[in-house]
């Protein structure tokens, strides 16, 4: 597939999914529905439920799912791209189109922070920050919505600065602490001003990541009082699970797993929020790129390391990566209703797994095979290059 592509086509169209065996929603509350078509319109969902049922008539795409299992995309929480689909962190090109291919349809920038050079004045991090939303709205690397223009906080930064970079079209900060701003009282007064003209904001978690980041503990993760609790295990190392539970219990903020992290710890973090009854706060991501290089099938990874060593149903930790990151996150995409994004998965169980089915395999820990990808209602991919080989495979009939 070409690396460029458009948003979607000129004029309407119709994409009809039918004979899907199993239908996972995204939403924690209901995560299977009882449905076999799905009907989307200029890259919206409009039908969903029994073929018998939904109009499917005047199809311009037609695909015969086959009996696999659909999900709506999935959104890495907390990535760090540069420009393009190029990184400098691992030297690698191609990354996103990679992820792609893992299953992820949208990624949310937790910061440009690999920019050799990376501007710390202030005039040049609201600039680099206006460049990266633009560049990525522009250019979608294989059809993903990479949502970047993430600044870092720097000391001197006034409330004008949070309003002129939401009137410039900026809708996130990067990792609050990457930057010279580390302590907890100037961190949540930028937070508040940023939230206040709609940004919103992450923050580093634990440890150091890499020479020149630095420690950031509980007290100041729950002093600036972030919208999403950045890797809250760790990128990689963690804090004491003493840290982990006073944040999980001391705030109602996002719980954010990612891969690159500690992996007990993000297990620990999960059984707390299982404890609290609100796996609605989790959700994940990679870190990506990173030290630990690139993971396209990262999310994939951690939705079966959740559910085969966490206890949690398949089809809830899919929701992890889907609708819980869609509202937390207020993304358009991420459930499967009626009004949102056209962006899917489709899968299978993996050739050869134990697994009698997709969940069964999932929670023995094994990862889905891809089949196909779809974003705003145009196929991207098919049978991945990356995962597994998928042990049925949808099949485009028509378009
Ligand atoms: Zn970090």
């Amino acid at each position: 597939m070409a690396h460029d592509q458009p948003a979607g086509p000129a004029g309407p169209t119709k994409l009809v999914i039918r004979n899907i065996g199993l239908l996972l929603s995204g939403d924690i509350e209901k995560p299977i529905l009882d449905a076999d078509t799905l009907v989307a319109e200029s890259g919206r969902i409009t039908a969903i439920g029994r073929a018998k049922d939904v109009d499917t008539a005047g199809a311009t795409t037609l695909i015969d799912a086959n009996g696999t299992t659909l999900t709506p995309g999935l959104i890495d929480s907390h990535v760090h791209p540069v420009a393009g689909d190029w990184t400098p962190r691992q030297n690698q090109i191609g990354w996103i189109d990679s992820f792609l291919n893992g299953g992820v349809t949208t990624m949310i920038s937790a910061g440009e922070v690999h920019m050799p050079g990376r501007p710390r004045d202030i005039t040049g991090l609201k600039a680099m920050a206006i460049f990266a939303q633009r560049a990525f709205d522009a250019f979608r690397p294989g059809g993903v919505k990479v949502h970047a223009g993430a600044p870092v906080i720097e000391p001197g930064m006034t409330e004008e600065d949070f309003k002129d970079l939401a009137a410039a079209g900026v809708k996130l900060l990067g990792e609050v602490g990457l930057g010279g701003v580390k302590d907890g009282v100037t961190s949540r007064q930028m937070v508040a001003w940023a939230r206040k003209y709609g940004i919103q904001s992450t923050i580093h978690t634990g440890g150091p990541s890499i020479p020149g980041s630095g420690l950031i503990g509980a007290d100041v993760v729950l002093e600036a009082d972030t919208d999403v609790v950045g890797h809250i295990n760790g990128g990689h190392t963690a804090l004491p699970d003493g840290e982990i539970r006073c944040i999980c219990e001391g705030c109602k903020r996002g719980l954010e797993l990612v891969h690159n992290g500690n992996e007990r710890a993000a297990l620990y973090t999960l059984r707390v929020a299982r404890e609290m009854n609100e796996l609605h706060r989790v959700i994940l991501g990679t870190d990506a790129p990173a030290g630990s290089g690139v993971q396209p099938l990262g999310i994939l990874r951690m939705i079966s390391l959740l559910s085969s060593l966490g206890d949690v149903a398949a089809e809830t930790a899919f929701c992890f990566a889907t609708g819980n990151t869609a509202r937390m996150r207020a993304l358009d995409c991420g459930l499967i209703e009626v009004g949102r994004a056209a962006d899917f998965v489709i899968m299978d169980k993996a050739q050869y797994s134990a697994g009698k089915n997709i969940l069964e395999s999932v929670r023995l820990g094994d990862l889905p095979g891809i089949g196909m990808t779809i974003i705003d209602g145009i196929v991207r991919t098919q049978r991945s290059r990356n995962t597994p080989p998928a042990t049925k495979v949808p099949e485009i009939v028509k378009g």
